[in-house]
C-alpha cells in the first residue's frame, strides 16, 4: 500500500510526495489506520522507524477535517522529554502539514517566553513541548488545554528515566477525559506498561521488531581496538570516508571534548555536543550538522537521544555504552526510514563485558570487523598527531635508555 491509496487529505499526500515519502514504514502501516479510526494507540517503536510521521500524518489529517470554526485554541499536545526533540518533532509536523491549515509550534525552555506567548495567542493547533515550560505557562494562565482532542506522549521511556512521571500524571488534570491518546516508547518494561495504562483507553497495541530492537536496515560491526589507540582508528576512518556523515558516541563529556581536540590536532573538523553546552549553541551545532556544514558530531548519549538526521551514514560507538539499551538508541541515529546505515563499535579489552551485555540484550551477535595485526600497527604508525609523535619518540628514547641500562 502506498500513501496515495490512503484516505487522507490530498494536501498531505502532495506534501508527502514532495518529501519523497511514497510507502509507509512498518510502524506507519500499523498505526495510521487505527489513529484515523479514532483509537488510542500504544506503540513500541524505536527512533528511525518513521514513528514521528506515524502519528503526525493521521493527527494532521484529523485536525484538518475537524476544523473547529472560530476556535483558536490548542487541539493536540505532543509531550517529549528534550528540547531538541520538541524542536525536531515540531518541524516534522510543520513540514507534513505545510499545505494544510494546521499550525504547529515547538515550545521549550531556555528561551524567552514572551514571544512564545504571542505565538500561542495568535492561534495554534498542535503544541509540541517539554513538560517544564508547558507547566510554567499553564500556571501563569497563558496556556489552556481544556479543549484538547489529542495527547501524544513520545519517547515515554526516556521521560520516565528523566523523572517526568509526575508531569505526565499532572497534565491529565488539565486536559479532557474524552480525548485520543497516542503513547510511543522505544523500549518496554513493567513501569512503562503501568504508565501507558494510566493514560490510554482500550488502546491498540503495536510493537515493531519485538525480538531484535536494533533497526533492521543497519549493518553492525565491532572492531577490537584498545582504549589508547581508538583516536587513531577514528582519524583513519574519518579521513578515509571524507564525504560521509558520522555521529561518534563517547562515554563522557570529557571524552567527547578530548576526542574533538585530538581530531582537530590531525586536521579533521568535528564538533562536540553534550549536556554541558548551552542550549542555544546546541541547536546551532545540530543545525550545522543537518545542513552539512559539519559532517562529524562527537556526542554523549544524553545529548543525542531521539535526534533525527536523515543523511546520517555512520554511527561510531567510540566507547561502548554502559547500558545496552543505549546501544539501540545510538544505532537508531542511522538507517532512518527506508535508508541503510552502518554502525561500528570500538571495543577495548576492558569493554568486552559491555559487548557481551549488548549482544545478550539484542539477542544477536555483532559481526567482528577483523583488523589484521599488521594493519593495526600500520594505522598506529601512520599518525599525524604531533603530540603523539612526540610521546612515541620519547617512549622510544626511554625504552632505548632502559635497554642501555640493562646492558
Ligand atoms: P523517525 O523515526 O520519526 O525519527 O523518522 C526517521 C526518518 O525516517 C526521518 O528522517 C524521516 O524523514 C524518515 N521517514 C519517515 N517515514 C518515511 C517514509 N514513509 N518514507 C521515507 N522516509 C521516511
Amino acid at each position: 500500500m502506498k500513501f496515495k491509496d490512503y484516505n487522507i487529505s490530498s494536501l498531505i499526500k502532495e506534501q508527502l510526495d514532495e518529501m519523497g515519502f511514497t510507502k509507509p514504514t512498518d510502524i506507519q502501516f500499523k498505526a495510521i489506520k487505527h489513529i484515523l479510526d479514532g483509537e488510542d494507540v500504544m506503540a513500541v517503536a524505536q527512533t528511525g522507524t518513521g514513528k514521528t510521521a506515524a502519528f503526525a500524518i493521521p493527527v494532521i489529517d484529523l485536525l484538518e477535517r475537524k476544523n473547529r470554526k472560530g476556535y483558536k485554541g490548542i487541539r493536540c499536545v505532543v509531550m517529549v522529554p528534550t528540547r531538541e526533540l520538541a524542536k525536531q518533532i515540531s518541524l516534522v509536523f510543520q513540514q507534513i502539514g505545510k499545505r494544510t491549515s494546521v499550525k504547529t509550534f515547538g515550545l521549550f525552555g531556555g528561551v524567552e517566553q514572551e514571544q512564545q506567548i504571542r505565538t500561542i495567542n495568535n492561534g495554534l493547533d498542535v503544541l509540541v513541548t517539554t513538560p517544564g515550560r508547558m507547566f510554567d505557562l499553564i500556571s501563569q494562565g497563558f496556556l489552556d488545554l481544556s479543549k484538547l482532542d489529542f495527547l501524544v506522549l513520545d519517547e515515554a521511556d526516556l521521560m520516565l528515566d528523566l523523572g517526568f512521571n509526575k508531569d505526565i500524571q499532572d497534565i491529565l488534570k488539565h486536559i479532557p477525559q474524552r480525548r485520543q491518546t497516542l503513547f510511543f516508547t522505544a523500549t518496554i518494561s513493567k513501569k512503562i506498561k503501568n504508565l501507558a495504562y494510566s493514560v490510554v483507553r482500550n488502546a491498540i497495541r503495536i510493537q515493531i521488531s519485538p525480538k531484535n530492537p536494533v533497526a533492521k536496515n543497519i549493518d553492525h560491526a565491532v572492531a577490537f581496538i584498545e582504549m589508547d589507540d581508538k583516536r587513531f582508528f577514528l582519524e583513519n576512518i574519518l579521513k578515509e570516508y571524507e564525504e560521509k556523515n558520522f555521529i561518534v558516541f563517547a562515554r563522557t563529556k570529557v571524552r567527547v571534548e578530548r576526542t574533538v581536540a585530538a581530531m582537530e590536532r590531525v586536521g579533521v573538523k568535528t564538533e562536540a555536543l553534550h549536556g554541558g553546552i548551552d542550549q542555544k549553541e546546541r541547536f546551532a551545532i545540530l543545525d550545522r550538522f543537518r545542513s552539512g556544514e559539519n559532517r562529524v558530531l562527537v556526542t554523549t548519549d544524553v545529548a543525542a537521544r531521539g535526534i533525527d538526521i536523515p543523511t546520517m551514514d555512520y554511527v561510531i560507538n567510540y566507547d561502548l555504552p554502559e547500558d545496552p539499551e543505549n546501544y539501540v538508541h545510538r544505532c537508531g541515529r542511522t538507517g532512518r526510514g527506508n535508508k541503510r546505515g552502518q554502525a561500528l563499535s570500538f571495543c577495548s579489552t576492558g569493554e568486552r563485558e559491555l559487548l557481551a551485555n549488548i549482544e545478550e540484550y539484542t539477542g544477536e551477535e555483532i559481526e567482528q570487523y577483523e583488523i589484521h595485526e599488521d594493519d593495526y600497527k600500520e594505522i598506529l604508525n601512520d599518525i599525524d598527531d604531533p603530540t603523539y609523535n612526540w610521546k612515541r619518540l620519547l617512549d622510544q628514547v626511554n625504552k632505548e635508555d632502559g635497554k642501555e641500562e640493562e646492558w
